[in-house]
């Protein structure tokens, strides 16, 4: 056994990208649920990069553990698989809760375990955040507006949802998880933060993950039918994902305690938006060299039940509050991913 292991060469050093050196004083513990994500490992790149520590908890559901793996093994870095409804002990100084699959067909896949999972995963997220006195934000949803009656969406807006649909446990699991947060807010002095998000797409979104967006550039890409669902004339507004996290990074450390909308205040019909990415991926294929890319066609399908009708984020408070507001383009943002995915295929991973 030892002659064996003694012949181990331990040559190669792992390459980081460079971290900021944060003074101790400065240095925070974060914690950030549903880490391996597509939102999660974002995050993860900026609250590393800005210098603190960062643990990632998450149950692989949805995520990846090659989401984050560039910073296995660095000092200020940790992964722990743990399913969130149950109990979890660490002592950290600010909890980002993010842990929940967050695509239809992924949430509706066992519609009992996610709504368990916003209740009880969000249960326990606040227990810690009681006992350890740590910062708590949660990253609810426009979905909480459900179909709405008003538009754009304010955040004093109450919503519109079904709850026994097939996406309710989804959006029942949301408003409860608000619920519930404001709730220890209020008994126990919990500091808590709450983002709703609005649409938001880029790099790492899981490809066959079932969203619009990664749905129709992959579809562009690979010259396939793009699946436009109903008649195409239902709206959503799309925020490009490091807007996204500019936005949670700055809520978790400002003063706002109310539920505040992250999103894009730019609307699209989803026809509009199909039109949009067949467009840009096009141009990027020509950019790239392909001669004649094949113009793809645009099918309908059916509706989903309870597809949401129109949704637009009022960000005023956002703007207000955070000082924040989206910088890229739905082009820009498209262009990135498109080229994102473009190499993944030409690397065999797609
Ligand atoms: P995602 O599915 O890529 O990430 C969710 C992560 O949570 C995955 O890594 C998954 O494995 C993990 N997870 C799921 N259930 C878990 C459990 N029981 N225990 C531990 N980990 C678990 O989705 P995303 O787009 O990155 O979304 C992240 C968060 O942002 C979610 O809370 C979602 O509701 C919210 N959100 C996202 C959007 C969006 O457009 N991306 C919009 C509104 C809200
Ligand atoms: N909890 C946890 N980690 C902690 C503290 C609490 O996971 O560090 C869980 C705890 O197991 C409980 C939930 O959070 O299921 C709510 O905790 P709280 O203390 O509010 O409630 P209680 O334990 O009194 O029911
Ligand atoms: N959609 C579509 N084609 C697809 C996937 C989705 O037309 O291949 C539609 C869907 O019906 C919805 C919109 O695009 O109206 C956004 O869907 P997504 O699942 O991305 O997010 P959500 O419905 O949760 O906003």
């Amino acid at each position: 056994y030892y002659k064996e292991t003694d012949s181990i060469q331990y040559t190669t050093v792992a390459k980081f990208p460079p971290v900021k050196n944060l003074p101790n004083t400065e240095r925070k513990r974060i914690l950030i649920t549903g880490g391996a994500g597509f939102v999660g490992s974002h995050l993860v790149d900026r609250l590393m990069l800005l210098g603190h520590e960062v643990t990632v908890l998450d149950n692989f559901f949805t995520g990846s553990r090659t989401t984050v793996s560039h910073w296995v093994g660095h000092p200020n870095f940790e992964m722990v698989r743990h399913d969130v409804v149950n109990p979890f002990l660490i002592e950290v100084d600010q909890i980002y809760h993010l842990a929940c699959p967050a695509s239809p067909p992924h949430y509706q896949y066992n519609a009992v375990k996610t709504i368990k999972t916003s209740f009880m995963g969000t249960l326990n997220m606040l227990g810690l955040a009681k006992r350890t006195k740590a910062r708590f934000l949660i990253t609810s949803t426009s979905e909480v507006y459900g179909d709405p009656e008003e538009h754009p969406q304010r955040e004093e807006y109450w919503g519109h949802v079904n709850c026994i649909g097939p996406r309710a446990c989804y959006d029942e699991g949301k408003r409860v998880a608000e619920t519930l947060t404001y709730g220890y807010q209020r008994q126990d002095g919990v500091d808590v933060r709450v983002a709703r998000i609005f649409n938001t797409f880029g790099p790492r979104m899981n490809p066959y993950d079932g969203r619009v967006v990664s749905n129709f550039i992959i579809q562009a890409l690979k010259g396939q039918d793009m699946t436009v669902y109903g008649d195409g004339n239902q709206t959503r507004s799309f925020q490009y994902v490091h807007d996204l996290i500019d936005g949670l990074i700055l809520l978790m450390n400002g003063d706002e305690t109310r539920p505040t909308n992250i999103g894009s205040s730019h609307e699209f019909t989803i026809m509009e938006f199909a039109e949009a990415v067949r467009d840009i991926v096009e141009q990027i294929q020509k950019d790239e060299g392909v001669a004649n890319p094949k113009r793809v066609n645009i099918i309908h399908k059916e509706m989903p039940i309870d597809d949401p009708q129109r949704r637009r984020a009022d960000t005023a408070r956002a703007k207000e509050s955070l000082n924040w507001q989206p910088r890229w383009s739905v082009r820009q943002g498209v262009e990135e991913m498109a080229r994102y995915y473009m190499k993944q295929i030409a690397e065999g991973k797609l």
